[in-house]
């Protein structure tokens, strides 16, 4: 298993630098962030072995039970939190991650900020915008995000990175990849964190700077 994961992270690698080529993208090159949200250090490991150094997890107490030893073993890691902040951790967040992704509200916008100057650690920020308008789901509006972009970056003074989106399952995720496209380019935001295991190439084509791949190298998760 662990070789297999080796394997597919090399075969994942070629499939961007392919697309990349056949679009002739001129955004640069493509950010590999293997999502290793459940588990655990060794089925990490041979990721890390494999020369893999950024990472992508969801929750933050996961992040703080595994990371440090790995850290400590594989110099030159970066964590990106990719999953919902809640508030009362920003303190954890902004100590354990090197960029975070769901930035998606005002009070997680000022707590953010609060405990980065506190601190004095300014980890990269991206604003999760909910392209699909699904209830059930973080993100702030498309309809509110240049407005919440404004108010971050002018009224907080953070500086945000680019934009961030989870497209509905059920739906063809290129529509909402050029809807988040459209909203930082207008916005002056040059980083897109977009494309999943299932449609990280469609992604790539629509100018994705990050893409999040989890079960592709590391397998299916088991959530029980
Ligand atoms: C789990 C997760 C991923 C990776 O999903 P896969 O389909 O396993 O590649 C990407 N982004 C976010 C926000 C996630 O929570």
């Amino acid at each position: 298993m662990s070789e297999g994961a080796a394997k597919r992270l090399a075969d994942i690698k070629s499939e961007i630098a392919r697309v990349e080529k056949d679009y002739m993208r001129k955004t640069g090159p493509v950010t590999l962030i293997a999502v290793s949200k459940t588990f655990d250090a060794p089925e990490i490991r041979p990721v890390l072995e494999a020369g893999q150094r950024v990472f992508g997890e969801n929750k933050v107490q996961e992040a703080r039970g595994k990371w440090p030893e790995l850290k400590a073993d594989y110099p030159g890691v970066e964590l990106h939190l990719i999953g919902p902040l809640q508030s009362n951790k920003s303190k954890e967040a902004v100590e354990t991650f090197d960029v975070i992704h769901s930035v998606d509200r005002e009070k997680i916008a000022r707590t953010l900020k609060v405990e980065m100057d506190k601190q004095g650690k300014n980890p990269k920020l991206f604003i999760q915008v909910n392209t699909g308008e699904e209830p059930q789901k973080a993100g702030i509006m498309p309809k509110d995000a240049d407005a919440f972009i404004a108010l971050c970056r002018d009224e907080l003074g953070l500086s945000i990175e680019g934009l961030m989106c989870i497209p509905p399952v059920d739906e063809a995720p290129g529509m909402h990849f050029a809807l988040l496209e459209k909203i930082a380019r207008r916005n002056g935001l040059s980083q897109l964190s977009m494309g999943m295991s299932a449609d990280f190439p469609i992604a790539v084509q629509h100018g994705a700077t990050h893409v999040r791949v989890g079960s592709a190298i590391f397998g299916e998760r088991d959530y029980s």
